[in-house]
């Protein structure tokens, strides 16, 4: 891996998807959902054999329960015939449950009617009672290859999901992903009256860094502001980057008391230290605009109201705080 793929990889390991941490060497659970317990006795035994991790139910009302549990397993073997709730039934229940993960079904059968209404219903595969072991196994790997598949897939659509809202270069929220957490302040504030603010920060003469040391050099720099102002934030505050050099900070509950603290915070912690570029030392500090909502407001407006303040610290001589006078 590069020098520059190590310090991508590293910006983006602290939102790893939770489906990253499925491990496609794990032995799948199976449910066996039988009424007759000398058939749930004898899939038992052969599924532990071929190193399944097993769950038994007597009915189908039992296997529903078990199917809606936060992390069901990932093969169902249903008998058909059950009372309570029958294998269709469930199946059809299984495949309207919006679960993280698919579910393979394989239904246990003594005959062959109706089956095409049981692959309607969701179903994966059937095996016909009374079964061949051998060919329960071999069914058994088609089902592991696909969950495999399936699983994969999701853990893709997660990982761009979670790229298109975070920035390639800093692994902070980018643009998109920041303004999603505004709209979701203030329609959480314009339930509660509860406060919140934004703060934009701007690097101070940016273009001189990239000017005398190169553009790469630059980029450095961004990354390591964009950890110092992330550093110096609250859990529940978040922080995105919003232009070029320029970042927006939401912290939540917090009015224009609590923000100015937060972006004064903010200010000493990127200032406090020289950043290094290659053996130089190089201070580098940030300008930083606050607006509070104190009233229903737009987004932009919000935001707005930020630059104009942002702008004003700028003019004051930069490396320092200023708050919006206006209402927002
Ligand atoms: P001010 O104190 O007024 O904010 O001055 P400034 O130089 O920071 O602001 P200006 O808007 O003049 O320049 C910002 C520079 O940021 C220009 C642009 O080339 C640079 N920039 C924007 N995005 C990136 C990036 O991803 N990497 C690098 N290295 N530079 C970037
Ligand atoms: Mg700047
Ligand atoms: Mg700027």
């Amino acid at each position: 891996m590069g020098a520059q793929s190590k310090q991508q990889a590293r910006a983006f390991e602290h939102y790893l998807p939770a489906s990253a941490m499925w491990r496609s060497d794990r032995p799948f659970r199976i449910l066996v959902a039988d009424d007759d317990a000398t058939s749930r006795r004898l899939l038992k035994y052969l599924l532990e054999k071929w190193r399944f991790e097993v769950i038994l139910a007597e009915d189908g009302l039992k296997a529903w329960e078990i199917m809606r549990l936060q992390d069901p397993p990932a093969i169902a073997i249903l008998d058909w015939v059950m009372p309570e709730l029958d294998g269709l039934e469930l199946s059809r229940r299984i495949r309207a449950l919006d679960n993280q993960h698919y579910t393979y079904i394989m239904m246990l059968t003594s005959e062959r009617s109706g089956l095409i209404d049981g692959l309607r219903a969701g179903v994966d595969d059937y095996i016909t009672k009374p079964f061949d072991a051998e060919e329960l196994q071999g069914r058994l790997l088609v089902a592991e290859r696909t969950l495999r598949f399936q699983n994969e897939l999701i853990a893709a659509k997660e990982r761009i999901t979670q790229e298109a809202r975070h920035d390639f270069l800093t692994g902070l929220l980018n643009r998109g992903g920041i303004m999603e957490v505004v709209e979701r302040e203030i329609s959480r504030s314009n339930r509660s009256s509860e406060q919140f603010s934004v703060v934009l920060a701007d690097i101070d003469h940016f273009k001189r860094i990239n000017d005398t040391f190169g553009h790469s050099a630059g980029d450095d720099v961004l990354r390591e502001v964009a950890g110092r102002i992330s550093h110096s934030l609250r859990v529940h505050d978040s922080v995105g980057r919003y232009g070029g050099e320029e970042f927006l900070v939401v912290l939540t509950g917090s009015g224009s008391t609590g923000a100015l603290g937060a972006a004064e915070n903010l200010r000493r912690r990127v200032c406090e230290t020289p950043v290094m570029i290659g053996e130089l030392e190089r201070a580098v500090t940030v300008s930083l605009g606050i607006a509070t909502r104190m009233q229903e407001v737009s987004a932009e407006s919000l935001i707005c109201a930020a630059d104009v303040a942002l702008y004003r610290a700028k003019n004051a001589g930069r490396n320092c705080v200023q708050v919006s006078n206006v209402p927002s």
